[in-house]
């Protein structure tokens, strides 16, 4: 496999134009409340409702069945009604990358909503490393917010995900992983250690503002920590933000999630130009919602982002501002060496520059703050999602005239 061609899978992009089918509704991605009201849509006695959900729980998101047929302690007769009314189906992927250091980006194509689109595509990267293995995934297509260092801020906003579409990213990435109970991994990836899930983490650092759709990630957080189910932590699911600030305690309260902070500066007159929102909800106030956020301690700390952009915010002097700004917060900092993008206005900020800004950061006492960048040469890496697909797309469509 190259790492610059994108390996197709299920039809590839030429075939993307194909009108999708209406199918029936799936049932993969569901809450336990949607299992139960499906249940009882097929016409299951209300007092068995609860077992035979905590049986369909099991098969869809325990075992990963992608059929009703696999579902051997669920009666013939209810396996066929639910067959009758609801698939299993998943979002589709489209192609797969994967990168030189092991990181897999998927585009999903998801089904059309209300025919207000026509099946919108998303991404998803997973990012194996020696202890963990991370699942980025996106909530919404495309974003409203604009960025201006940020690839994905330059595309229009779409809509919002469901949530089975957000958890449906989960399922699609352990299956294609093998990371379900009796499946096989991937031959050709790079896999963490010995005795973890191959997906261990979920960060929402994808395409889209994950508090802009709050309603439908905590539901999918929700499905994603079912102990009885895809049993991830709480703890490690993190909800990266550019800083929403009403929703901050919603999100604490509703979630239990770790938070991440896009800060990326500590003016405001700068903060202003990179990230728009601060226009409405300022450094000052973001930083108090940050201290009052449900469950913060040291040992749930928050993370604050911070982009390094050569001679825009990366002076000593903006590093020792950064660790008066965070005095007193349980925070961890996560430097981010800036990932261009084709057109991008500005350029990353040069190691030795970066590492004098991580030494006063570490001095102040936190640690290992530089994100390596993983995924580059698929465009995977943060800020980089969608765009190659557009061109890739482009390219295909003019092949086929
Ligand atoms: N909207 C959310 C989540 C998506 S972005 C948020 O703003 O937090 C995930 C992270 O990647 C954010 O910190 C974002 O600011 C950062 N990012 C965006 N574009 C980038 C780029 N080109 N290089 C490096 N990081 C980038």
């Amino acid at each position: 496999m190259t790492e610059l061609e994108p390996v197709q899978a299920d039809g590839g992009l030429a075939s993307s134009a194909a009108p999708l089918r209406a199918e029936k509704p799936s049932l993969a991605g569901a809450t336990r409340e949607g299992v139960g009201a499906a249940l009882a849509d097929i016409g299951t006695p209300q007092r068995e409702i609860r077992m035979r959900s905590a049986q369909l729980w099991h098969w869809i998101y325990h075992r990963g069945a992608s059929s009703f047929d696999e579902m051997l302690n669920v009666g013939k007769g209810l396996r066929g009604a639910l067959k009758e009314r609801f698939s299993l189906a998943r979002p589709e992927v489209v192609s797969e990358q994967l990168s030189r250091d092991g990181t897999r980006k998927w585009l999903i194509r998801l089904a059309p909503v209300d025919g207000r689109d026509r099946g919108a595509e998303v991404e998803c990267v997973y990012i194996p490393e020696a202890d963990r293995g991370t699942l980025c995934v996106s909530s919404q297509v495309g974003c409203t917010l604009t960025c201006s260092f940020c690839h994905t801020g330059t595309q229009k906003f779409v809509r919002n995900l469901t949530t089975a579409e957000i958890v449906g990213q989960l399922l699609v990435a352990r299956e294609r992983l093998g990371d379900f109970p009796g499946r096989a991994p991937p031959a050709d990836g790079v896999v963490p250690g010995e005795g973890s899930r191959f997906i261990s983490n979920v960060v929402f650092m994808g395409m889209g503002e994950p508090l802009y759709n709050l309603g439908h990630v905590a539901d999918a957080i929700g499905a994603m920590s079912d102990g009885e189910g895809l049993s991830l932590s709480r703890r490690r699911i993190t909800v990266s933000t550019a800083g929403v600030v009403p929703r901050l305690p919603e999100l604490g309260e509703r979630t239990g999630a770790m938070l991440a902070i896009s800060l990326h500066a500590v003016r405001d007159e700068l903060r202003d130009r990179l990230v728009p929102l601060n226009r409405k909800y300022p450094i000052a106030d973001l930083l108090a919602a940050c201290r009052a956020y449900p469950g913060a301690s040291n040992a749930r700390r928050i993370t604050f982002e911070y982009v390094m952009l050569k001679g825009v915010n990366d002076s000593p002097a903006e590093a020792r501002e950064l660790v008066r700004l965070l005095k007193g917060l349980p925070a961890k900092i996560n430097l981010i060496p800036f990932n261009p993008w084709p057109g991008s206005p500005y350029e990353c900020s040069d190691d030795a520059t970066i590492g004098r800004f991580s030494q006063i950061v570490f001095d102040a006492g936190y640690a290992s703050p530089v994100r390596t960048p993983r995924g580059r040469d698929i465009l995977a890496a943060c800020g980089q999602l969608k765009s190659e697909t557009e061109k890739l797309r482009a390219r295909a469509l003019l092949a086929a005239d």
